[in-house]
């Protein structure tokens, strides 16, 4: 039995004991990720094995669950935090994020509206405002933190909505002509889940043709346009995308903002993972005409070291934004209303987390310069490795590598059997896996089994690229002997 009475908190002498012990806990785990192998060795079902069927009837020491995370959630668990996780795209967590978490728990606002959270409300504002800044977004731009990019994307896409009239609030989807939104065949598939959640449906989604580098095509979204509105449809948004999830390939924004002006169309840009490298002035050719977007979805909780989850949107329609989700109920009504921002308008949630202290502690830990420094570093070592690619003769880039994610395949010299290529790939990705030393993942591009190698995990170095390459290759070897 614990110590706590029966009614009441954990004691404090007992809190501030275990508290430390669960700082030296996470500094270590942090400090010895990397010999962790990345993948856990289990089988579905093995964590669940290890877990009593039932909760427990009375309190047990703490002693004990901690324990119990060292024996059955580390066992458990893809180590993200890990150098050489290079898998999708990275989330890893900073000291400094993981701090602003603890108070963030421990304060537990809830920051629905400035009355009920006047700090986190007004700190919000205000790192949402730096953030805009260092992306280089224009000054219209209001910003609000959701947890995700699907949420972000999904708020935008109601927005969009909103704004073609047709009183939606009110009438819901019963009086409106078939609705179009547009987005590249790369686009993510949070943006069709978006269309699943409003009520539009799959079929409102036209999936615009690409070009090689795997960018959409702005003639093709012209023609597709004209087309649906010749069919009576009304064509209400284009998502864009810089950062694809597959390739990172960059969408011309400029131009396809032009249609979207014309048109009158809202234009939302998902930079989800890529939008951080905006604060990087080399990188400013991929944010050409951005400033024209209605709305704008990037996510700190990816490449900017911040605990997940924090995605933030940016748009310069904040009040049609609040059109689509405000309702006030009696018990929430302030008279700060008029003067303040009450968060919980603008989205379908009421209760929200303190999230922008996490954002805070990062920006001011690090300073812009700071971030900068590792956003470089990582795009130099994502070169790197798309250089020896280049270079071997049994390797090649299948898109090119904007960024820092490289996208490649095995060719052996003389193969030219897509088949037999990409089952030597999956084949090789799986076996690469299995030694536990990397975690890499795939896509597919124009039929070819594609391997995805991302770097931007705050613990990734030089070493870390260099022995996954090292690894692609004497894998790649070993199978290649024995194909
Ligand atoms: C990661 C990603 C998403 C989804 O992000 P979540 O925060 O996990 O919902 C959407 N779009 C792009 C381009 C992404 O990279």
């Amino acid at each position: 039995m614990n110590k706590s009475k029966s009614y009441g908190d954990m004691p404090s002498e007992e809190f501030r004991k275990y508290g430390y012990q669960l700082i030296d806990w996470a500094v270590n785990y942090i400090e010895n990720v990397g010999s962790f192998t990345v993948l856990p060795n289990i089988d579905p079902g093995d964590v669940k094995s290890k877990l009593p069927n039932h909760a427990p009837q009375s309190g047990e020491p703490i002693n004990k669950i901690i324990e119990d995370v060292d024996k059955i959630i580390l066992p458990g668990t893809t180590h993200w935090q890990h150098p050489n996780f290079m898998a999708y795209f990275n989330s890893t967590a900073s000291g400094p994020g993981i701090l602003a978490e603890l108070i963030s728990a421990s304060l537990n606002v809830n920051s629905m509206l400035w009355k009920s959270a006047p700090a986190s409300t007004e700190l919000e504002e205000t790192v949402l405002s730096w953030f805009r800044e260092i992306i280089n977004l224009p000054k219209e731009f209001w910003g609000i933190i959701y947890d995700t990019a699907s949420v972000s994307s999904m708020h935008a896409i109601a927005a969009a909505r909103e704004n073609i009239g047709f009183d939606i609030r009110k009438n819901g989807m019963s009086s409106v002509p078939k609705l179009r939104l547009y987005c590249s065949e790369q686009a993510h598939n949070s943006i069709d889940k978006s269309v699943l959640t409003l009520g539009i449906g799959l079929d409102g989604i036209r999936k615009i043709p690409v070009d090689s580098e795997f960018r959409m095509i702005p003639s093709e979204l012209e023609k597709a346009i004209n087309e649906d509105r010749a069919n009576g449809c009304v064509p209400f948004c284009v998502v864009a995308t810089i950062g694809t999830t597959s390739t990172t390939s960059v969408d011309p924004v400029e131009e396809i903002a032009k249609i979207c002006t014309r048109e009158k169309i809202w234009l939302h840009v998902d930079a989800a993972h890529a939008g951080v490298t905006a604060m990087l002035p080399e990188m400013q050719e991929h944010f050409k005409g951005v400033g024209h977007a209605d709305s704008f979805v990037v996510n700190p909780h990816k490449w900017l070291f911040v605990p997940v989850d924090l995605s933030i949107l940016f748009t310069r329609k904040p009040e049609i934004l609040k059109q689509a989700f405000s309702l006030t109920a009696e018990y929430l009504k302030t008279v700060e209303d008029s003067s303040v921002n009450n968060y919980m308008d603008y989205g379908i949630q009421l209760g929200r987390r303190f999230r922008s202290l996490k954002l805070w502690f990062v920006l001011r830990y690090f300073g812009v310069e700071g971030l900068q420094t590792r956003l470089r570093e990582h795009i130099r070592l994502g070169q790197l490795f798309a250089k020896w690619v280049d270079e071997h003769p049994n390797f090649e880039r299948v898109a090119p590598t904007p960024f820092s994610t490289v996208c490649f395949h095995a060719k052996p010299t003389g193969w030219n059997d897509e088949i037999k290529i990409n089952d030597l790939n999956e084949k090789l990705l799986n076996a690469v896996n299995a030694t536990g030393k990397v975690f890499i993942t795939h896509t597919k591009l124009n039929g070819k089994f594609t391997i995805r190698l991302c770097v931007s995990g705050l613990r990734t170095e030089e070493k870390h690229v260099e022995l996954a390459w090292n690894v692609l290759q004497e894998t790649f070897q070993k199978i290649f002997n024995e194909s």
